[in-house]
């Protein structure tokens, strides 16, 4: 009789780490001393296409058709000093109370993504250089923040910072440094007051962030949905196991963490796949004592503009993504700006199960805001 095999464990994909084909540096940005690290880190990528540009203009990403615009855009990245829009402050809600922007793009191909409509040009990849002085320039607004002032939910967190409205700042992180950078700033800074740095991510390279000093200040957000979204439209991000895990690694290393439960989609068996996906993190989370685990959820449905369908239906002319203004409730910004959102009663049934769902599997789990 022979003794059957243990069952291998299931392989995970890897992570993925984007290398940027092309990075071009403007003339300005040479001058800052964060793009030395930059480009430390790209060379340590393997990245032999860098060109120091003379003067800050950057030109030749477009190709001859929207395709080779967007693929050669999408293999750029740009290392320049940030506009003064950047760095004057703008708040953020319901995520944070303000939009600090570390990088503007992003290399993966979300089919439904954010920044569609609300960037222009070709979409690269653009860093800033001047970090150091985009960091500096946080104290002036610790203490002025609406949001945390709104939530009991959210008492604790003093002055929130959102990183990631215009980026995904852990997706390009191995070539930039700059989450690293504004993580043990923000941990090691005395601002004269409590504050958050905040980051949505859809990769899971977190290996060069777990032994940095935050202090408990960064929290660090795992963006989640279950196969029937994650697989069909987030293209050229990492899988959700992997997020699951780097979640659960940071949460047992002693680090504030959250869910970002974005797009929710009415999509194929919605209710089975949203309860599958948090009773997986429930199991990946089994080995962080309950006390020891500070963990929030947000929750996003999906929505779309006249302006990011356009754009998207640019970028993915053969998306299956449902973007039917007629299938839709509109609703308007306070400057009249229209979004297209998903009808009450839609939303109504999203937002009871995916609450019921977190509250069996994550009990412990903060729901700071559904939208
Ligand atoms: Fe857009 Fe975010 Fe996807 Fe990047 S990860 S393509 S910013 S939705």
């Amino acid at each position: 009789m022979t003794t059957p095999l243990p069952a291998a464990p299931p392989v995970m994909p890897r992570t993925r780490l984007w290398t940027p084909q092309h990075v071009l540096v403007t003339r300005s940005a040479q001058e800052h001393p964060h793009t030395a690290e930059i480009l430390r880190r790209c060379e340590a990528a393997g990245v032999d296409d860098v060109e120091l540009l003379r003067g800050d203009r950057i030109t030749g990403v477009r190709g001859e058709t929207d395709r080779e615009t967007y693929a050669r855009a999408k293999s750029t990245l740009a290392v320049v000093t940030s506009p003064a829009s950047a760095r004057r402050l703008d708040p953020i809600p319901p995520s944070a109370d303000w939009r600090v922007d570390l990088a503007r793009g992003c290399p993966a191909h979300c089919q439904y993504c954010y920044l569609a409509g609300s960037l222009s040009g070709p979409p690269m990849t653009r860093v800033y250089g001047d970090l150091q002085e985009i960091l500096a320039g946080l104290d002036a607004y610790v203490g002025h923040g609406t949001i945390t002032s709104t939530s009991a939910a959210r008492a604790d967190e003093g002055t929130t910072f959102e990183a990631s409205c215009y980026t995904d700042p852990l997706g390009i992180e191995h070539v930039t440094g700059s989450l690293s950078a504004a993580i043990r700033h923000v941990g090691t800074h005395d601002f004269g007051g409590p504050v958050q740095l905040r980051a949505t991510t859809k990769f899971a390279d977190v290996a060069g962030l777990l032994d940095l000093p935050h202090h408990g200040r960064t929290r660090l957000r795992f963006s989640l949905g279950p196969e029937s979204v994650v697989g069909r439209f987030e293209g050229g991000t990492d899988p959700v196991g992997r997020r699951i895990e780097a979640l659960a690694t940071m949460a047992r290393a002693g680090w504030p963490v959250g869910l970002t439960i974005a797009p929710i989609m009415p999509v194929g068996d919605w209710r089975t796949a949203y309860g599958d996906l948090l009773a997986r993190v429930a199991t990946a989370l089994e080995g962080v004592a309950p006390g020891d685990l500070d963990l929030t959820a947000e929750c996003i449905t999906h929505r779309f503009t006249p302006g990011s369908k356009e754009t998207l239906e640019t970028w993915y002319p053969r998306t299956r993504l449902e973007m039917d203004p007629e299938q839709r409730r509109t609703k308007r910004g306070k400057f009249g700006a229209v979004k297209h959102v998903y009808p009450d009663d839609v939303m109504a049934d999203l937002r009871r199960h995916v609450t019921d769902e977190l509250a069996e599997h994550l009990p412990a789990a903060r729901v700071l805001y559904w939208t």
